[in-house]
């Protein structure tokens, strides 16, 4: 608990009185925040959530349903005698029941862990352990396919929820329409110290095993200032994330930051497909919508032509997380949406978006934008001593770091202290991200310090490289690692996804590198060049560059229990 805000800092304490706090100075819980209190402001009949299933049904639910439905949620866990801060793991596609089960938890003053709905019965097995799940919400088709088999390596965890309302006879199995349904839909929410754990979200695994970041009640503070400052979001808002819940731009971006902000927002169940989200973003009237990076990539791929008479009209504001945004990708956004995508920079760790692109900024292209009202970034040197040492020179990279504290701060990586350790020194949470500031004090992403390339003396981040290739219109998508290399220690070297259309082959290859080149130099562009159909990505979206590597060095390829895409497959 070494990360508690101090009355010292203000602006912190400006964003304390745009919530309420429960009542009788009961505490702070993200839940009350979201959703009762709303009903306090006159906004009980407002839309909280608008939910549009696969097949274009939709529910709507106001903030009053919102309330009762959570209630009973709680008092379906407090029937179950599931006790505040035990933890309810959710596992699920984007239902209704989800939102319902994480704010409903987070009442009860339990700990909710999302897990993507697409992990197979290991990652599940591994993070329920090491969360110590004593309750999963699930449907019944998951709980058949994922969670039968392994329930009994997982003693600890006493009950499953299913979605649906056919009565269950395995012990522990409750049906929502039996359990939830029923439960009285008026609840008061127990005294909730602010600095008490709330979510634990296991990070994307980009670069190795997947860490479990702990969160508290107070991180409701970073999203309301994060929904208004970074998302731009006011009272009329109508709001699209598009993120999967089994992440934490899901939840922190998907549930949270819109429901305390106040406004409506919209889920969508159907997956990723262009001609589905231009529907969406017409027909719903969007305002505000906030997307990543891999997705726009499949948009420029698919041409803005797909957007030809779709009416954007109550478009306003877009913004992008995940990764860095390539400055074509915001280039491209402005010419097909006719506004650009504002990126945004934070971690599973930081809780809530650190770095961005607000409203009120003009846009670099290829910028992360500047640090949050509340939030002191650097970027920094480490010393051979431990120490750190924040780089003043504008232009020059090193890493990333954050001043510590802050609401949302991850106050620990669970069962892994020396891990969480070793993140800080001298005041400064140390992303493992390196960047640079420029003399107007926007910050510029260069890769993460793990997938840096040191070539020949150089240091070489392999976003810009990808950059560059991007802006060649035959290039879809780019993953750059270094290869080892007898005479400049490493060489980059890049795999390429190309646009439908062109011909992968000798021209092109010999083309993209000289275009790299001229736009580079020769010490940073390519060496190699090789074509993939796809670049093997983690579920989150990221491009996984450690798994190019291990596999073109016939490394282990380590844990793989959040890749999504395998290139493997996809080659020819
Ligand atoms: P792991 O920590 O398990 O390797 P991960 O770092 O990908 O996985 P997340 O917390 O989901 O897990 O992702 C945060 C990281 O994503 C950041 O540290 C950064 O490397 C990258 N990232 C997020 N947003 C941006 C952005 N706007 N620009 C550049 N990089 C970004
Ligand atoms: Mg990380």
């Amino acid at each position: 608990m070494d990360h508690a805000v101090t009355a010292a800092q203000f602006s912190w304490n400006d964003a304390r009185r745009w919530l309420d706090g429960l009542p009788g100075g009961a505490g702070l819980n993200i839940a009350y925040e979201a959703v009762d209190r709303h009903l306090l402001h006159g906004r009980g009949d407002k839309v909280a959530i608008r939910w549009i299933g696969k097949s274009g049904e939709r529910q709507e639910f106001t903030y009053t349903d919102l309330a009762q439905a959570t209630n009973q949620f709680a008092n379906a866990l407090h029937d179950l005698g599931v006790m505040p801060g035990e933890r309810v793991f959710v596992l699920m596609g984007r239902l209704p029941e989800l939102y319902v089960a994480v704010l409903g938890a987070l009442k009860a003053r339990c700990v909710v862990t999302p897990l993507f709905s697409a992990f197979g019965p290991e990652p599940i097995v591994t993070r329920a352990e090491m969360g110590d799940a004593r309750v999963l919400v699930t449907t019944p088709e998951l709980y058949q396919r994922k969670i039968r088999d392994v329930r009994e390596r997982l003693p600890g965890l006493k009950h499953v929820i299913v979605v649906g309302a056919a009565p269950s006879d395995e012990p522990g199995v409750h049906p929502w329409g039996v359990l939830v349904s029923p439960a009285s839909t008026r609840y008061t929410i127990g005294h909730t110290d602010p600095e008490s754990m709330a979510l634990l979200h296991f990070t994307s695994g980009t670069t190795g095993r997947p860490k479990g970041a702990v969160h508290v009640h107070e991180a409701v503070l970073a999203h309301v200032v994060t929904g208004r400052y970074a998302l731009d979001l006011h009272d009329d808002d109508v709001f699209w994330c598009t993120a999967d819940p089994g992440w934490v731009t899901g939840t922190s971006y998907g549930i949270i930051a819109p429901l305390v902000c106040g406004v409506t927002n919209v889920v969508v169940e159907a997956e990723f497909d262009p001609q589905t989200w231009y529907g969406v973003l017409e027909r719903e009237r969007i305002t505000v919508w906030y997307t990543a990076p891999t997705a726009i990539r499949m948009m420029m791929k698919l041409g803005a032509e797909a957007l030809q008479g779709v009416d954007l009209s109550a478009l306003r504001f877009m913004a992008s997380v995940g990764e860095p945004l390539n400055p074509e990708a915001v280039v491209w956004g402005l010419k097909a949406f006719g506004r650009p995508f504002h990126d945004n920079w934070w971690q599973t760790e930081t809780g809530g978006i650190m770095v961005s692109n607000y409203a009120a900024m003009d846009i670099k292209p290829g910028s992360m934008g500047k640090p949050l009202p509340g939030i002191t970034a650097a970027v920094v040197r480490r010393l051979a001593d431990g120490h750190v040492e924040p780089i003043e020179a504008p232009d020059v990279d090193g890493e990333l770091a954050l001043k510590t504290p802050w609401p949302s701060m991850m106050r620990g990586y669970l069962h892994e202290d020396e891990r969480y350790r070793k993140c800080f020194a001298d005041g400064w949470y140390l992303t493992g991200d390196l960047a640079h500031r420029d003399a107007d004090g926007y910050y510029w992403f260069v890769g993460r310090a793990d997938d840096v390339i040191k070539s020949a003396g150089h240091l070489i981040g392999p976003f810009e490289v990808e950059s560059a290739l991007m802006e060649h219109p035959a290039v879809a998508e780019a993953g750059v690692i270094g290869i080892p290399d007898p005479m400049a220690g490493e060489v980059v070297k890049a795999f390429v996804a190309l646009k439908p259309g062109f011909e992968a082959g000798e021209t092109l290859r010999r083309e993209l590198l000289g275009h790299a080149r001229k736009r580079l130099g020769a010490a940073v562009a390519p060496k190699q060049i090789e074509f993939r159909d796809n670049l093997p990505k983690t579920r989150s979206g990221k491009i996984m560059r450690r798994l190019l590597k291990a596999r073109e060095l016939g490394l282990p390829e380590g844990d793989l229990s959040t890749l999504e895409s395998d290139e493997k497959k996809g080659a020819p």
